[in-house]
Protein backbone atom coordinates (compact mmCIF):
# COMPACT_ATOMS: atom_id res chain seq x y z
CA UNK A 1 0.00 0.00 0.00
CA UNK A 2 1.03 3.47 -0.72
CA UNK A 3 2.82 5.31 2.14
CA UNK A 4 -0.04 8.17 1.47
CA UNK A 5 -3.20 5.90 2.66
CA UNK A 6 -1.28 5.15 5.82
CA UNK A 7 -3.73 7.64 7.70
CA UNK A 8 -7.31 5.61 8.73
CA UNK A 9 -8.13 2.91 6.27
CA UNK A 10 -10.08 -0.53 5.90
CA UNK A 11 -8.59 -3.81 4.86
CA UNK A 12 -11.25 -6.41 3.61
CA UNK A 13 -10.57 -9.89 3.21
CA UNK A 14 -12.23 -10.79 0.34
CA UNK A 15 -11.34 -14.65 1.56
CA UNK A 16 -12.92 -14.48 4.72
CA UNK A 17 -16.00 -13.22 2.56
CA UNK A 18 -16.05 -16.62 0.59
CA UNK A 19 -15.81 -18.52 3.84
CA UNK A 20 -18.64 -16.85 5.83
CA UNK A 21 -20.82 -17.67 2.43
CA UNK A 22 -20.32 -21.09 2.17
CA UNK A 23 -20.04 -21.85 5.98
CA UNK A 24 -23.37 -19.75 5.71
CA UNK A 25 -24.56 -21.91 3.00
CA UNK A 26 -24.20 -25.23 4.65
CA UNK A 27 -26.00 -23.60 7.50
CA UNK A 28 -29.49 -23.11 5.54
CA UNK A 29 -31.72 -25.53 4.48
CA UNK A 30 -30.58 -27.72 1.20
CA UNK A 31 -32.52 -26.72 -1.12
CA UNK A 32 -32.34 -22.99 -0.72
CA UNK A 33 -29.70 -20.90 -2.88
CA UNK A 34 -28.65 -17.36 -1.91
CA UNK A 35 -29.32 -14.20 -2.97
CA UNK A 36 -26.37 -11.77 -1.99
CA UNK A 37 -27.32 -8.37 -0.41
CA UNK A 38 -24.62 -6.01 -1.59
CA UNK A 39 -26.77 -2.85 -0.81
CA UNK A 40 -24.94 0.40 0.84
CA UNK A 41 -21.99 -0.56 -1.46
CA UNK A 42 -21.92 -4.47 0.66
CA UNK A 43 -22.62 -3.19 3.74
CA UNK A 44 -19.40 -0.39 3.14
CA UNK A 45 -17.09 -3.44 2.14
CA UNK A 46 -17.38 -2.42 -1.55
CA UNK A 47 -19.51 -3.99 -3.58
CA UNK A 48 -18.04 -4.63 -6.97
CA UNK A 49 -15.48 -6.34 -5.31
CA UNK A 50 -17.71 -8.18 -3.20
CA UNK A 51 -19.86 -9.47 -5.92
CA UNK A 52 -16.52 -10.20 -8.28
CA UNK A 53 -15.08 -12.72 -5.11
CA UNK A 54 -18.84 -14.05 -4.75
CA UNK A 55 -19.00 -14.61 -8.31
CA UNK A 56 -16.29 -16.63 -8.54
CA UNK A 57 -18.39 -19.36 -6.13
CA UNK A 58 -21.49 -18.91 -9.17
CA UNK A 59 -23.76 -17.05 -6.87
CA UNK A 60 -25.58 -15.09 -9.45
CA UNK A 61 -28.58 -13.44 -7.58
CA UNK A 62 -28.13 -9.93 -5.95
CA UNK A 63 -29.95 -7.42 -3.94
CA UNK A 64 -29.67 -3.95 -3.90
CA UNK A 65 -31.16 -1.01 -2.36
CA UNK A 66 -31.77 1.41 -5.75
CA UNK A 67 -30.98 2.08 -9.20
CA UNK A 68 -27.48 3.31 -8.92
CA UNK A 69 -26.33 0.92 -6.98
CA UNK A 70 -28.08 -1.84 -9.61
CA UNK A 71 -26.53 -0.05 -12.53
CA UNK A 72 -23.22 0.54 -10.52
CA UNK A 73 -23.02 -3.68 -10.77
CA UNK A 74 -24.29 -3.66 -14.14
CA UNK A 75 -21.49 -1.51 -15.44
CA UNK A 76 -18.91 -4.10 -13.49
CA UNK A 77 -19.54 -6.87 -15.28
CA UNK A 78 -21.80 -8.61 -12.65
CA UNK A 79 -24.07 -10.76 -14.14
CA UNK A 80 -27.14 -12.58 -13.43
CA UNK A 81 -30.22 -11.28 -11.39
CA UNK A 82 -30.42 -7.85 -9.86
CA UNK A 83 -33.16 -7.24 -7.48
CA UNK A 84 -33.93 -3.70 -6.42
CA UNK A 85 -35.43 -3.89 -2.99
CA UNK A 86 -36.86 -0.39 -2.78
CA UNK A 87 -38.19 2.51 -4.40
CA UNK A 88 -36.81 3.30 -7.94
CA UNK A 89 -38.61 6.91 -9.20
CA UNK A 90 -40.76 6.08 -12.31
CA UNK A 91 -38.52 7.94 -14.20
CA UNK A 92 -35.85 5.62 -14.62
CA UNK A 93 -37.92 2.34 -15.70
CA UNK A 94 -36.23 2.45 -19.10
CA UNK A 95 -33.22 2.11 -17.44
CA UNK A 96 -34.33 -0.74 -15.40
CA UNK A 97 -35.41 -2.57 -18.48
CA UNK A 98 -32.31 -2.21 -20.72
CA UNK A 99 -30.27 -3.32 -18.05
CA UNK A 100 -32.06 -6.16 -17.22
CA UNK A 101 -32.53 -5.07 -13.54
CA UNK A 102 -35.47 -6.65 -11.73
CA UNK A 103 -37.70 -3.96 -9.38
CA UNK A 104 -39.57 -4.67 -5.98
CA UNK A 105 -42.93 -3.42 -6.65
CA UNK A 106 -43.43 -1.53 -3.19
CA UNK A 107 -47.17 -0.74 -3.17
CA UNK A 108 -50.35 -0.73 -5.82
CA UNK A 109 -50.48 2.75 -6.79
CA UNK A 110 -46.37 2.10 -7.51
CA UNK A 111 -48.06 -0.72 -10.10
CA UNK A 112 -50.12 1.59 -11.06
CA UNK A 113 -47.92 4.25 -11.89
CA UNK A 114 -45.54 1.63 -14.04
CA UNK A 115 -48.79 0.18 -15.71
CA UNK A 116 -49.08 3.59 -17.18
CA UNK A 117 -45.96 4.09 -18.76
CA UNK A 118 -47.08 0.84 -20.67
CA UNK A 119 -43.61 -1.23 -20.07
CA UNK A 120 -43.12 -4.65 -19.59
CA UNK A 121 -40.86 -4.06 -16.29
CA UNK A 122 -39.53 -7.43 -14.84
CA UNK A 123 -40.21 -6.88 -11.22
CA UNK A 124 -41.32 -8.96 -8.12
CA UNK A 125 -44.49 -7.53 -5.52
CA UNK A 126 -43.17 -6.90 -1.60
CA UNK A 127 -45.77 -8.04 0.38
CA UNK A 128 -46.20 -6.43 4.32
CA UNK A 129 -46.86 -9.29 6.81
CA UNK A 130 -46.06 -7.32 9.93
CA UNK A 131 -43.00 -4.88 9.40
CA UNK A 132 -45.18 -2.17 7.98
CA UNK A 133 -42.56 -0.45 5.62
CA UNK A 134 -43.30 -1.71 1.82
CA UNK A 135 -45.48 -3.89 0.46
CA UNK A 136 -48.88 -5.18 -0.03
CA UNK A 137 -50.93 -5.88 2.62
CA UNK A 138 -50.72 -9.74 3.89
CA UNK A 139 -53.49 -9.15 6.16
CA UNK A 140 -55.94 -8.74 3.42
CA UNK A 141 -54.85 -12.11 1.41
CA UNK A 142 -57.79 -11.89 -1.23
CA UNK A 143 -56.99 -8.73 -2.45
CA UNK A 144 -53.56 -9.06 -2.66
CA UNK A 145 -53.52 -12.78 -4.16
CA UNK A 146 -56.02 -10.73 -6.69
CA UNK A 147 -54.01 -7.69 -7.20
CA UNK A 148 -51.18 -10.36 -7.90
CA UNK A 149 -52.97 -12.20 -10.44
CA UNK A 150 -53.91 -8.83 -12.24
CA UNK A 151 -50.68 -7.05 -12.77
CA UNK A 152 -48.75 -10.34 -13.61
CA UNK A 153 -50.91 -9.94 -16.83
CA UNK A 154 -49.47 -6.82 -17.65
CA UNK A 155 -46.25 -6.50 -15.87
CA UNK A 156 -43.11 -8.64 -15.96
CA UNK A 157 -43.72 -10.61 -12.53
CA UNK A 158 -40.99 -12.46 -11.51
CA UNK A 159 -41.91 -13.13 -7.78
CA UNK A 160 -42.81 -12.43 -4.83
CA UNK A 161 -41.57 -11.35 -0.81
CA UNK A 162 -41.66 -10.27 2.24
CA UNK A 163 -38.90 -9.05 4.86
CA UNK A 164 -38.98 -10.26 8.67
CA UNK A 165 -38.24 -7.55 11.20
CA UNK A 166 -37.13 -10.32 14.23
CA UNK A 167 -36.34 -12.97 13.00
CA UNK A 168 -32.86 -12.04 14.78
CA UNK A 169 -34.73 -12.98 18.32
CA UNK A 170 -34.68 -15.54 20.61
CA UNK A 171 -37.58 -14.34 22.80
CA UNK A 172 -40.84 -16.72 22.48
CA UNK A 173 -42.90 -13.53 21.33
CA UNK A 174 -40.98 -12.43 18.17
CA UNK A 175 -40.01 -16.13 17.58
CA UNK A 176 -43.74 -16.59 17.24
CA UNK A 177 -43.99 -13.02 15.26
CA UNK A 178 -41.44 -14.59 12.92
CA UNK A 179 -43.56 -17.34 12.67
CA UNK A 180 -46.39 -15.48 12.24
CA UNK A 181 -45.19 -13.28 9.09
CA UNK A 182 -44.04 -16.45 7.34
CA UNK A 183 -47.47 -18.03 7.43
CA UNK A 184 -49.07 -14.66 6.06
CA UNK A 185 -46.95 -14.90 3.29
CA UNK A 186 -47.39 -18.53 2.68
CA UNK A 187 -50.87 -17.91 2.21
CA UNK A 188 -49.79 -15.53 -0.44
CA UNK A 189 -47.71 -17.72 -2.16
CA UNK A 190 -50.06 -20.67 -1.66
CA UNK A 191 -52.91 -18.80 -3.61
CA UNK A 192 -50.49 -17.23 -6.05
CA UNK A 193 -49.60 -20.83 -6.93
CA UNK A 194 -50.86 -21.17 -10.80
CA UNK A 195 -48.83 -17.89 -11.76
CA UNK A 196 -45.26 -20.59 -10.76
CA UNK A 197 -43.04 -17.36 -10.09
CA UNK A 198 -39.59 -17.94 -9.93
CA UNK A 199 -38.76 -16.36 -6.50
CA UNK A 200 -41.09 -16.19 -3.79
CA UNK A 201 -38.42 -15.61 -0.90
CA UNK A 202 -38.73 -14.81 2.71
CA UNK A 203 -35.87 -15.61 4.81
CA UNK A 204 -33.25 -12.80 5.52
CA UNK A 205 -29.78 -13.77 7.37
CA UNK A 206 -31.38 -14.40 10.55
CA UNK A 207 -33.97 -16.15 8.99
CA UNK A 208 -32.07 -18.48 6.90
CA UNK A 209 -30.52 -19.49 10.02
CA UNK A 210 -32.89 -20.12 12.51
CA UNK A 211 -36.31 -20.80 10.34
CA UNK A 212 -38.12 -21.83 8.32
CA UNK A 213 -40.50 -22.31 5.47
CA UNK A 214 -41.96 -24.82 2.70
CA UNK A 215 -40.39 -21.98 0.28
CA UNK A 216 -37.20 -22.16 1.55
CA UNK A 217 -35.89 -21.77 -2.16
CA UNK A 218 -34.33 -18.18 -2.02
CA UNK A 219 -32.69 -16.52 1.27
CA UNK A 220 -31.40 -13.16 1.01
CA UNK A 221 -28.00 -12.90 2.70
CA UNK A 222 -26.63 -9.69 4.22
CA UNK A 223 -25.45 -9.28 7.18
CA UNK A 224 -23.64 -12.41 7.86
CA UNK A 225 -21.73 -12.94 4.61
CA UNK A 226 -19.65 -9.70 5.89
CA UNK A 227 -19.18 -11.85 9.21
CA UNK A 228 -21.54 -9.40 11.43
CA UNK A 229 -24.20 -10.66 13.53
CA UNK A 230 -28.30 -9.10 13.18
CA UNK A 231 -28.30 -9.01 16.88
CA UNK A 232 -25.55 -9.07 19.52
CA UNK A 233 -27.13 -11.91 21.18
CA UNK A 234 -26.75 -14.10 18.15
CA UNK A 235 -24.08 -16.88 18.15
CA UNK A 236 -22.93 -17.63 14.79
CA UNK A 237 -22.22 -20.58 13.24
CA UNK A 238 -17.96 -21.36 13.52
CA UNK A 239 -16.53 -19.82 11.38
CA UNK A 240 -17.99 -16.94 10.50
CA UNK A 241 -15.51 -13.93 11.37
CA UNK A 242 -15.52 -9.96 10.21
CA UNK A 243 -13.88 -9.26 7.00
CA UNK A 244 -13.16 -5.84 7.96
CA UNK A 245 -10.94 -4.73 9.91
CA UNK A 246 -9.92 -0.89 10.43
CA UNK A 247 -6.61 0.83 10.74
CA UNK A 248 -5.17 4.36 11.39
CA UNK A 249 -1.99 5.27 13.15
CA UNK A 250 -0.35 7.33 15.95
CA UNK A 251 -0.26 10.57 15.15
CA UNK A 252 1.05 12.24 17.63
CA UNK A 253 2.20 11.81 21.55
CA UNK A 254 2.31 13.83 24.82
CA UNK A 255 2.23 14.02 28.18
CA UNK A 256 -1.29 15.21 30.02
CA UNK A 257 -0.43 16.35 33.10
CA UNK A 258 -2.91 15.92 36.12
CA UNK A 259 -5.43 18.35 36.35
CA UNK A 260 -5.66 18.90 32.68
CA UNK A 261 -8.43 18.82 29.84
CA UNK A 262 -8.41 17.22 27.11
CA UNK A 263 -10.59 17.86 23.78
CA UNK A 264 -13.66 19.77 22.71
CA UNK A 265 -16.51 20.77 25.09
CA UNK A 266 -13.35 19.81 28.37
CA UNK A 267 -15.35 16.85 28.58
CA UNK A 268 -12.27 15.06 29.98
CA UNK A 269 -10.43 16.04 32.90
CA UNK A 270 -6.48 14.06 33.42
CA UNK A 271 -6.88 12.29 37.31
CA UNK A 272 -3.35 11.93 37.02
CA UNK A 273 -0.26 12.83 34.39
CA UNK A 274 -1.09 10.55 31.63
CA UNK A 275 0.60 9.54 28.25
CA UNK A 276 -2.20 10.47 25.21
CA UNK A 277 -1.63 9.42 21.89
CA UNK A 278 -3.31 11.41 18.94
CA UNK A 279 -5.38 9.20 16.51
CA UNK A 280 -5.81 10.58 12.67
CA UNK A 281 -9.41 9.67 12.33
CA UNK A 282 -12.88 11.01 13.24
CA UNK A 283 -16.42 11.41 12.47
CA UNK A 284 -16.16 12.35 9.11
CA UNK A 285 -14.17 9.50 8.77
CA UNK A 286 -17.48 7.89 9.79
CA UNK A 287 -15.98 6.90 13.50
CA UNK A 288 -18.63 7.57 15.53
CA UNK A 289 -18.97 10.68 17.88
CA UNK A 290 -20.69 8.62 20.31
CA UNK A 291 -17.90 6.69 21.05
CA UNK A 292 -16.41 9.87 22.86
CA UNK A 293 -15.07 8.73 26.31
CA UNK A 294 -16.58 5.46 25.82
CA UNK A 295 -14.83 3.21 22.98
CA UNK A 296 -11.81 1.90 22.79
CA UNK A 297 -8.49 1.42 20.26
CA UNK A 298 -6.27 -1.16 20.20
CA UNK A 299 -2.59 -0.24 20.18
CA UNK A 300 0.86 -3.12 20.11
CA UNK A 301 -2.38 -5.50 21.06
CA UNK A 302 -3.43 -3.47 24.27
CA UNK A 303 -7.05 -1.27 24.63
CA UNK A 304 -6.47 2.22 24.61
CA UNK A 305 -9.09 4.18 26.05
CA UNK A 306 -10.74 7.49 23.88
CA UNK A 307 -10.25 10.39 26.19
CA UNK A 308 -12.19 13.29 25.14
CA UNK A 309 -14.54 14.00 22.28
CA UNK A 310 -13.93 12.37 19.26
CA UNK A 311 -13.44 15.61 16.46
CA UNK A 312 -14.11 15.93 13.15
CA UNK A 313 -10.76 14.36 11.77
CA UNK A 314 -8.73 13.15 15.44
CA UNK A 315 -9.35 11.77 18.42
CA UNK A 316 -7.12 10.68 21.64
CA UNK A 317 -6.43 8.11 23.33
CA UNK A 318 -4.79 6.90 26.47
CA UNK A 319 -1.82 4.80 26.37
CA UNK A 320 -0.09 5.41 29.47
CA UNK A 321 0.00 1.72 29.74
CA UNK A 322 1.09 0.95 26.48
CA UNK A 323 4.81 2.38 26.16
CA UNK A 324 6.04 1.28 22.67
CA UNK A 325 3.87 3.47 20.62
CA UNK A 326 5.27 6.30 18.66
CA UNK A 327 4.78 8.73 15.37
CA UNK A 328 3.54 6.37 12.55
CA UNK A 329 2.98 2.86 14.75
CA UNK A 330 -0.28 1.00 13.26
CA UNK A 331 -3.32 0.69 15.38
CA UNK A 332 -6.72 -0.77 14.87
CA UNK A 333 -9.71 0.93 15.59
CA UNK A 334 -11.82 -2.26 14.33
CA UNK A 335 -10.46 -5.66 14.65
CA UNK A 336 -10.87 -9.58 15.32
CA UNK A 337 -10.52 -8.60 19.33
CA UNK A 338 -12.99 -5.07 18.85
CA UNK A 339 -15.16 -5.58 15.83
CA UNK A 340 -18.03 -3.81 14.28
CA UNK A 341 -20.43 -5.38 16.86
CA UNK A 342 -18.75 -4.66 19.90
CA UNK A 343 -18.26 -1.07 18.90
CA UNK A 344 -21.92 -1.12 18.00
CA UNK A 345 -22.63 -2.31 21.44
CA UNK A 346 -20.48 0.09 23.05
CA UNK A 347 -22.60 3.05 22.14
CA UNK A 348 -26.56 1.64 21.34
CA UNK A 349 -26.86 0.83 17.75
CA UNK A 350 -25.75 -2.09 15.00
CA UNK A 351 -22.61 -2.94 13.33
CA UNK A 352 -24.60 -2.80 10.18
CA UNK A 353 -24.86 1.21 11.11
CA UNK A 354 -21.08 0.80 12.10
CA UNK A 355 -19.62 -0.23 9.02
CA UNK A 356 -21.74 1.21 6.28
CA UNK A 357 -21.12 4.28 8.19
CA UNK A 358 -17.04 4.05 7.48
CA UNK A 359 -17.23 7.25 4.84
CA UNK A 360 -16.08 7.18 1.18
CA UNK A 361 -12.64 8.79 2.25
CA UNK A 362 -11.39 5.85 3.94
CA UNK A 363 -9.65 4.01 1.70
CA UNK A 364 -10.87 0.43 1.34
CA UNK A 365 -7.62 -2.13 0.30
CA UNK A 366 -8.32 -5.82 -0.59
CA UNK A 367 -7.05 -8.73 0.41
CA UNK A 368 -6.88 -12.87 -0.32
C1 LIG B 1 -31.25 -5.52 3.98
C2 LIG B 1 -32.24 -6.54 3.60
C3 LIG B 1 -31.92 -7.90 3.70
C4 LIG B 1 -30.65 -8.40 4.35
O1 LIG B 1 -30.82 -8.34 5.74
P1 LIG B 1 -29.67 -8.89 6.72
O2 LIG B 1 -30.23 -8.71 8.07
O3 LIG B 1 -28.47 -8.03 6.47
O4 LIG B 1 -29.44 -10.29 6.32
C5 LIG B 1 -32.83 -8.82 3.21
N1 LIG B 1 -34.00 -8.41 2.67
C6 LIG B 1 -34.36 -7.11 2.60
C7 LIG B 1 -35.67 -6.74 2.00
C8 LIG B 1 -33.50 -6.14 3.08
O5 LIG B 1 -33.86 -4.85 3.02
Amino acid sequence: MVELLRRSWVEINLTQIQKNFKIYQANISPTASVMVVVKADAYGHGDVEVANALQELGVCSWAVSNFNEACKLRNAGISGEILILGYTPIENIDSLIENNITQAIISEEYAEAILKTGKKLKCQFAIDTGMNRIGLDADCPEKCIEKIESFSKILNLDGIFTHLCVADSSEKKFKDYTQTQIQKFEIIADGVKNLHLNNVHCLNSAGGLWHSTKYNSLVRLGIILYGLKPDYSNILPDGIKPALSWKSVVSMIKTVKKGEYIGYGCTFKADRDMLVATIPTGYADGYNRMLSNIGHVVINGKIAPIVGRVCMDQFMVDISEISNAKMGTEIELLSESYNADDMANDIGTIGYEIVCGISKRVPRVYTR
